[in-house]
């Protein structure tokens, strides 16, 4: 910061060689093994989002390509020469940098077309450097096209983009091809730290790692939120400097908002969206804030390590607090929704956390199934309600009746492919077979769901189904169920051909609080009859599920 005029860090500390550019280590190596190999392509093409280092790394190549100080192209550029410096400071009469976004006609690219004939005046090439180069118009897409056919020996395009789909595939079979990631929010976090060493400012490590996660994954940017704070702070850098500076909320709003969710206090909940307001904060901010806040919870909640989380200690042990009111399912809701909210958003975090969110669901099934397909259930049973002691065979529902016939066997592999299923892979089978067996059947998948695959003893398949879940084994024993699963299981096993369903004993229901505590005093139901329906055990996970209490027990009705 000496000197006479202030230089913001993304270009004081500009990376100047290959090895300075951060995280795009598989593109500087690539392109140094082409110079020092004299196998230099006429065209690159540049993709990556903003910020990551584009033109930086074409900068670089136009140095390496152009240093004087060498007989002919080096992947050391030795940055004191003439060429070195003017490049480096952008003003080199060879190394031509055109921004597409405002130079996009017919007219700019012919320019170019007629002084590309000329040779450098004092460099070995002429280096075109095309930023945004997709939003040139047609006309000039062509003329592009005609130069990089032939383009002259002693011209380099490298032609830049965020947007790669924009830009017409001749143009792109013509370049070679490299992609620029994102930076890895540790190697963003080194960054940082080395420029403020050198710029002598104290940071904490919390703080640093929440600009990291705010430039997600580029650089410039991580180095303009920097800039704002060494402006902001007089002395040490702190993680609430860091949410002040870019207009986060602070997350003890984060926790109230949160807590009044779980207290179901909407009033609390609109107050806290009226701070927000009347604070002048961004809404669109904001929703994302609540997203990443509720992501968080959902990574302590499914035992994620601490790292992901990225925040100080004290917050991660706030974090874990919270987390244990909250259902699994329920968080993966949350953040569901709240996603939902931000789609049109175009965030990486956004699509970071629905991809999060769809993995730890599927990672999760059995949580997942065990309540939607409750809720299923309930509006399968429909208006003819729980009944106690009625088996499910003898329930005419309909839900049973109209499940789609098993069309297996046209589909089924080649017998080479079918798995041999033994105690050794048969968990891993069991799952394929779980998986086919209840595609589209809702009731198979209610009733295959606590199912255990216990042994195989010869072509048959035993299932092991806790107590409560004896009701199950009746209904897998009809006619069109076992069909169907034994089809399956001789379509896609080469060993199995029928099953059996074995009964864990003396196993109690876990988490099934005893019934009576279920019965409201003054329900009108008498307790033997609400006793009786709990044995069901449809009815058990329904109440359980919704943490609910039987008031009435009707008597089923007829079905004609
Ligand atoms: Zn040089």
């Amino acid at each position: 910061m000496s000197g006479g005029h202030y230089v913001v860090f993304a270009r004081k500390w500009r990376p100047q060689t290959f090895d300075d550019v951060v995280g795009q280590e598989h593109i500087t190596r690539t392109i140094q093994n082409a110079i020092a190999t004299g196998r230099i392509p006429h065209a690159f093409l540049f993709i990556g989002s903003r910020g990551v280092g584009k033109t930086t790394t074409a900068r670089i190549i136009a140095k390496a390509l152009n240093c004087l100080s060498s007989d002919g192209p080096t992947v050391q550029p030795c940055m004191t020469c003439d060429n070195c410096r003017s490049i480096s400071d952008g003003n080199n009469m060879d190394v031509i940098e055109i921004d597409a976004a405002s130079n996009n006609g017919v007219d700019d690219i012919r320019e170019i077309r007629e002084n590309v004939r000329l040779v450098p005046s004092r460099s070995r090439y002429k280096v075109y450097i095309i930023d945004e180069v997709h939003q040139l118009s047609s006309g000039a897409f062509n003329a592009l096209l005609k130069t990089l056919e032939e383009p002259p020996a002693h011209a380099i395009f490298i032609l830049a983009t965020t947007e790669a789909h924009k830009v017409p595939a001749t143009i792109i079979s013509r370049c070679q091809r490299f992609d620029f990631r994102r930076v890895a929010l540790p190697q963003i976090c080194a960054l940082l730290r080395s420029i403020l060493d050198k710029e002598g400012v104290k940071c904490t490590d919390e703080a640093l790692q929440a600009i990291a996660r705010a430039a997600e994954g580029g650089v410039r940017d991580a180095e303009s939120i920097l800039d704002q704070l060494v402006s902001y702070c007089s002395g040490e850098i702190t993680f609430k400097d860091v949410f002040d500076v870019l207009g986060l909320v602070d997350w003890q709003v984060m926790h109230d908002l949160c807590d009044a969710i779980v207290a179901k206090d909407i009033g609390r909940q609109l107050e806290l969206i009226e701070n927000i307001v009347f604070a002048g904060k961004d809404l669109t901010q904001f929703v994302q804030d609540i997203l990443r806040y509720f992501r968080n919870l959902l990574v302590c909640k499914a035992g994620g390590a601490k790292i992901l989380l990225a925040l100080p200690d004290s917050e991660v042990a706030a974090m874990q607090t919270r987390a244990e009111q909250f259902t699994l399912t329920h968080l993966i809701r949350l953040v569901e929704q709240f996603a939902e909210l931000t789609k049109g958003f175009d965030s990486q975090l956004a699509q970071r956390i629905a991809l999060e969110t769809l993995l730890i669901r599927l990672s999760k099934r059995a949580v997942e199934i065990s309540v939607d397909t409750v809720l299923e259930k309930v509006m399968m049973l429909g208006e003819s309600a729980v009944m106690a002691d009625t088996p499910v065979s003898s329930n005419p529902a309909a839900a049973y009746t109209q499940e789609a016939p098993v069309a297996y066997k046209s589909g089924a592999p080649s017998p080479a492919k079918r798995i041999h299923v033994d105690t050794n892979n048969l968990e891993a089978a069991w799952a394929v077979i779980f998986e086919k067996v209840t595609e589209d059947q809702l009731a198979l998948r209610f009733h295959l769901t606590n199912a255990k695959p216990a042994a195989v003893e010869g072509g048959v398949l035993v299932l092991r189904f806790p107590a409560q879940s004896a009701q199950a084994r009746v209904s897998l024993d009809k006619p069109e169920h076992r069909r169907r699963i034994e089809d399956i299981l001789a379509a896609i096993t080469d060993n199995l051909t029928t099953f059996r369903c074995e009964i864990t004993e003396g196993e109690p229901a876990p988490e099934l609080a005893p019934p009576t505590e279920r019965i409201p005093h003054g329900a009108r139901v008498s307790s033997d009859d609400a006793r009786a329906a709990l044995k069901d055990p449809h009815v058990a996970s329904v109440v359980d599920t919704f943490k609910g209490e039987i008031t009435a027990v009707n008597p089923p009705r007829h079905h004609e």
